[in-house]
């Protein structure tokens, strides 16, 4: 991915996940609700009063327009009386989970007394403390409320009556709300209510919601820019290794760039020999030598009659005498000694640190390896040289120019010979 690429998936992403914060945050409250109806003609209904307990209240259940209504005549005869509509969720133990829900809503009319408090249940089957054949084992999960709570009630003030607890002798951890598995739902009047007539008129129980809570939502944005960050310095990172590496390999191609040149710049390109801008980079080093007292021999050779091979059989055999010189010269001559091309068929040879009898003896040996060399059109190649000593307190020019008359000298000798002036 390019840095560019880079940057606009970033932009991107970053958009994106504040638009889905964004979007989330403030859709929570109106788009994100649920709610669950419970109606007389979904779920089967049935009266639950004192009787059971030979109480003396008798209620029953009628039609209405709108819904069912619960007919109460309180009759105080047992200790705590109650008259109660039950809607039958399930009977077999398979009930709604209600613990994804926030409030109840309870759509109802009443007649009777003033000021009543109704009780409203919902039944929780589970196999742990519910008991086959025993209804009132599923888990009362109780609350107490007045007619102005009837639109909102929270289902977080619902409790456990401790009666329940006590008499099915529930250890601490069943004692917590639970209504996970909601068999059934109970509207009625309790101990509270005076004796008499009484209706209540109950068209639906609503229960609200969030399809999702706002704990999760908040887990979930914050997985979402967690993921983003992760992704982010992960992408970050790889860029940054990837710069590092590019500028890695740009500078190993500058230096090998650079070494290449510093070659060109210092090789002749026909012979492969030093040339004559690498002798002049090098003369100080052979002077500040000479200074030190290391004995430096220069050597200048030059061609016998090179202009007449070019005459009579062309450049290109002219160039090739010139690129077997060279090599000639570099297999015969040890590490000791510098060739460079001083010009058109000249050359200068730099002798380090060897006497003046090893210098003339290496040079035998190089015309000795002339003479027995196969040149291009059977040739016989010849060189003149002059030679002398680089004294210690002269400039390596001042010896070049004495070089250069001793190869006068041998040229004018007749050629093909050394003369060595000091
Ligand atoms: P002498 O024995 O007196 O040195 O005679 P010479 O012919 O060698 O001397 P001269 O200086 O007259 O000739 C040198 C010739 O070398 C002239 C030039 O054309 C040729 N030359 C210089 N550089 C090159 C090159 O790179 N390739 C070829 N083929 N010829 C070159
Ligand atoms: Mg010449
Ligand atoms: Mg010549």
């Amino acid at each position: 991915m390019s840095d560019k690429a880079f940057r606009k998936l970033n932009i991107f992403l970053s958009i994106f996940c504040l638009a889905i914060t964004l979007v989330s945050l403030i859709s929570f409250n109106t788009l994100m609700n649920k709610s669950y109806v419970i109606t007389p003609d979904k779920y089967p209904t049935r009266v639950n009063t004192d009787r059971d307990h030979d109480g003396g209240t008798v209620g029953s259940l009628h039609k209405s327009e709108d819904g069912i209504e619960l007919q109460c005549d309180f009759e105080r005869t047992y200790s705590l009386p109650f008259c109660e509509i039950e809607f039958v969720i399930s009977t077999q133990g398979k009930g709604l989970d209600l613990s994804t829900y926030d409030s109840v809503t309870i759509n109802m009319d009443y007649q009777g007394q003033e000021d009543p408090r109704f009780r409203f249940y919902i039944r929780n089957y589970d196999k742990n403390y519910s008991v086959k054949g025993d209804a009132m084992s599923n888990k009362f999960n109780r609350l107490d409320f007045s007619l102005p709570d009837k639109n909102h009630i929270d289902l977080n003030y619902f409790n456990v009556p401790f009666w329940w607890i006590d008499h099915y002798n529930q250890p601490i951890t069943s004692s917590a709300v639970d209504i996970t598995n909601a068999v059934s739902v109970e509207l009625g009047l309790g101990a509270s209510t005076l004796d008499g007539h009484h209706s209540i008129k109950i068209s639906s129980i609503v229960f609200h919601g969030k399809i999702i809570s706002k704990a999760l939502l908040g887990e979930l944005l914050i997985g979402l820019w967690v993921t983003y960050a992760i992704c982010y310095v992960g992408c970050a990172l790889h860029i940054a290794q990837r710069s590092r590496t590019r500028a890695a390999e740009q500078q190993r191609y500058f230096t090998e760039e650079i070494e290449e040149l510093k070659v060109k710049a210092t090789t002749d390109p026909l012979t492969g020999c030093r040339n004559r801008t690498e002798a002049l980079d090098t003369f100080y080093d052979f002077e500040w030598l000479a200074q030190q007292g290391k004995t430096i021999h220069i050597a200048l050779f030059d061609l016998d009659h090179f202009k007449q091979i070019n005459d009579q059989h062309g450049h290109e055999v002219g160039d090739k005498v010139l690129i077997q010189f060279v090599a000639t010269a570099n297999e015969s001559l040890g590490e000791q000694y510098l060739l460079y091309r001083w010009g058109g068929e000249e050359f200068l040879l730099v002798c380090l640190e060897q006497t003046a009898l090893q210098c003339n003896e290496s040079i035998d040996n190089f015309y000795l390896a002339m003479d027995q060399s196969l040149w291009p059109k059977a040739l016989k190649v010849t060189t003149s040289t002059g030679v002398t000593q680089l004294k210690e307190h002269e400039s390596i020019r001042t010896a070049i120019k004495r070089a250069d008359k001793a190869l006068y000298q041998a040229k004018d000798n007749g050629r093909n010979q050394v003369v060595t002036f000091y």
